[in-house]
């Protein structure tokens, strides 16, 4: 890499002038609480060596913000360590890009970082705020709660079949799926009509019945899913092979959409866009596989 300081100052100061000190200030609003979170995204891990850059530096903050949406939180300020091979231009050009791209879209400012050589890994985090004793988490929910879900399940899952070649269903599909993949929506907006509403949630990142299940760990209950009422894309929808599609639906990761549980006295509360998928009932969650582990047992 040559010149660490140099690559620095042209790819990323332009971002703010918070940059260039040891540390960055962060204002949170009386009443609030700060929050934060923070996730890796590492090569040949998360995303295929051929990812296009700008994608990832896209994908980078709006899976930030996710975490920030499960949480009811409003972001504040985003942080990035990047390690990479080199500090390549034809790279950081579009990767800054996105990175632009998505923090311009969510109106939120990167205030800080670090620059290292390495295999690519893009660690992201993420500060926020949320009112006082409010922030949503996964232990809370209860039995008799519904179980909601923000948007449709397993076109992440998908999207890895059109990145490989293998997408069996009709090819006008597949630049929505790598959108889905690439370019989720963090459901802020959502989280935050959610304070006050829902008993618990989580952000489906692993797959929506492993992390259906951490939410049942943390709360001491089960939580039963309807497959036939999960909701599915017209992409998904498209595909004939139905064993596949209820694969990546329930164990596919990267989808983003969040997780709720509500007290069926609430439910008519729900934001339109959510689709209730199963019931709350007591006993103890059986953790199921099909999620996407780090370290399988
Ligand atoms: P330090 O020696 O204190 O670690 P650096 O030279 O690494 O400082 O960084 C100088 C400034 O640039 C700091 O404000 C730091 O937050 C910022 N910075 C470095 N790398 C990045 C990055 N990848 N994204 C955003 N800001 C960064
Ligand atoms: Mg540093």
């Amino acid at each position: 890499m040559t010149g660490e300081f140099a690559l620095i100052q042209q790819y990323f100061y332009p971002f703010s002038e918070k940059l260039g000190d040891d540390c960055a200030a962060l204002e949170v609003p009386p009443g609030m609480r700060l929050v934060t979170s923070i996730d890796s995204l590492v090569e040949n891990t998360h995303f295929p060596p051929e990812a296009p850059p700008r994608e990832l530096g896209y994908r980078a903050v709006v899976t930030a913000l996710s975490d920030l949406a499960a949480a009811g939180a409003q972001p504040l300020a985003f942080t990035l360590a990047l390690t990479m091979p080199d500090g390549d231009a034809a790279w950081l050009e579009p990767f800054t890009g996105g990175l632009r791209e998505a923090l311009d879209t969510f109106n939120v400012e990167l205030i800080g970082g670090d620059t290292t050589q390495g295999p690519l890994t893009i660690t992201a985090a993420v500060f926020g705020a949320v009112p006082e004793q409010q922030m949503l988490q996964r232990r809370g929910a209860r039995v008799g709660d519904q179980i909601h879900v923000s948007g449709p399940m397993g076109d992440a899952a998908a999207a890895l079949c059109v990145m490989q070649g293998r997408w069996p269903g009709a090819r006008k599909h597949r630049q929505y799926l790598l959108d889905r993949f690439y370019r989720p929506t963090p459901r802020l907006e959502l989280g935050r009509k959610l304070l006050g509403l829902a008993s618990a949630a989580i952000d489906i990142s692993d797959g929506l019945l492993a992390d259906a299940g951490r939410v049942g760990q943390a709360s001491g209950v089960r939580l039963i899913i309807d497959e036939n009422r999960v909701p599915l894309s017209p992409a998904l929808r498209s595909v004939t092979d139905r064993d596949l599609v209820r694969t990546w639906a329930l164990s596919g990761g990267d989808d983003y959409e969040l997780l709720f549980t509500v007290a069926a006295a609430d439910a008519h509360r729900v934001p339109g866009q959510c689709t209730c998928i199963g019931e709350v009932v007591a006993g103890e969650e059986q953790v199921t596989g099909g999620g996407y582990s780090h370290f399988p047992p």
